[in-house]
């Protein structure tokens, strides 16, 4: 492996790491500003820095191209970085559009998150970049904030119209606990989730797959909510109480109903999460995942075989629950196991992949870690 001296030709002044999400419940709601239930996981993107103040951005990631990206941090500029360092370099621009006069950096990137698995590396790899320049130029800024940057960086100068759970699981997620957000005014509140003391074990099960309609699609149903949201008179969706849902649908055009009616009732899905974590049942979780399922894949459209097949081979396998996570065509399922059925489950899926003809599943237990920090 490169060394940050080899690359740069002196010593990094820290090293910072963000970790990749699951969410458990709570999807495509927030950026119609609703609730969700993300947990961080250990799997982290780590970035050696060290601060430059001659306005040059340099970056290398060992799971890049090879090469060393040069940038000039004063004409950063949506559209102008393409491929991986476009990430970074969003950073540092959003930082600055927020009215922070940060300059340059280097930066060894380094990471054991899955890239295009649903698992947010790209969030971890934004907010390693943040929490690092939050050092190195002393800004102070609390993690929220740099979870907003981070979005902002992943929107305007990406160019990916995501919500903000990604950024705000992979900097305020705590071991031990899945973080209820309100994605309309950032509050947060840390949320027992100890499985194994439960006897049970949530499985990621990476179905290795990824669909190209998956960037157009979200920017589509993202614009299909907002259009509803309008027409509904509503500032967002999460405006409409369950106890609306059917009346706001009878006055929605046919083709916007199953979005509503999805970000209505998987909000009401993320509260009744909380209160069975926070009553001690994690094992009440199952029924709620798979609902959630159901509904992504029945009204939201978003799942795809590859993640239904995961579902329904880990439900015969005897899970308690499953669904798709992340913003779906693709990407990973979760499903909530007895400890003693775990390997099991695990093997069951890999069996019907192969027996459907899909790529061999990546499969690891999630364990609610630790978010953004500065490891030395
Ligand atoms: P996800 O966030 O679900 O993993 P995305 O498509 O949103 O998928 O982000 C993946 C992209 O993020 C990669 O294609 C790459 O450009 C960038 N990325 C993530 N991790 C790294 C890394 N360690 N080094 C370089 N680029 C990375
Ligand atoms: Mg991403």
């Amino acid at each position: 492996m490169t060394t940050f001296h080899e690359l740069f030709g002196h010593a990094p002044t820290g090293e910072w790491a963000a970790p990749g999400r699951v969410n458990l419940i709570g999807e495509h709601t927030d950026y119609n500003l609703g609730f969700v239930l993300p947990i961080a996981l250990p799997q982290t993107v780590r970035a050696r820095a060290r601060r430059r103040d001659d306005g040059r951005l340099r970056l290398y990631s060992a799971q890049g191209d090879g090469r060393v990206a040069e940038l000039a941090v004063a004409d950063l500029a949506p559209g102008t970085v393409a491929g991986w360092a476009g990430y970074p370099a969003a950073v540092v621009w959003a930082l600055r559009q927020a009215g922070h006069p940060v300059g340059g950096a280097d930066l060894l990137l380094d990471s054991d998150v899955p890239t295009g698995a649903g698992l947010s590396s790209s969030a971890a790899l934004e907010c390693a970049v943040a929490s690092a320049y939050n050092d190195l130029y002393g800004l102070g800024l609390a993690a929220q904030d740099l979870a907003v940057v981070a979005q902002q960086a992943e929107n305007r100068f990406v160019g990916v119209p995501c919500g903000v759970m990604d950024q705000m699981a992979s900097m305020c997620g705590r071991a031990g606990t899945a973080l209820h957000l309100d994605a309309r005014d950032l509050s947060i509140r840390h949320v027992p989730f100890d499985l194994a003391s439960a006897g049970l074990r949530l499985l990621v099960i990476d179905t290795r797959t990824r669909h190209d309609l998956a960037d157009g699609a979200y920017a589509a149903l993202r614009a299909g909510c907002e259009r509803a949201a309008a027409l509904l008179d509503l500032p967002a969706l999460r405006d409409v109480p369950p106890s609306g849902l059917d009346p706001a649908l009878g006055r929605l055009p046919a083709e916007l109903r199953p979005l509503v009616r999805h970000v209505v009732t998987e909000n009401e899905r993320v509260r009744r999460a909380v209160a069975l974590l926070d009553a001690g049942d994690p094992a009440g979780l199952g029924p709620v995942l798979t609902a959630g399922h159901a509904s992504l894949r029945d009204d939201y459209r978003v799942s795809c075989p590859e993640t239904d097949l995961a579902v329904e081979a880990a439900l015969s396998a005897g899970a308690l629950g499953a669904r798709m996570t992340g913003g779906g065509f693709g990407g990973s399922a979760i499903a909530l196991v007895a400890v003693g059925a775990a390997d099991e489950t695990a093997a069951a899926v890999a069996a019907a992949f192969r027996r459907a003809g899909y790529p061999e599943p990546g499969l690891v237990h999630a364990i609610a870690s630790a978010g953004a920090r500065r490891v030395s």
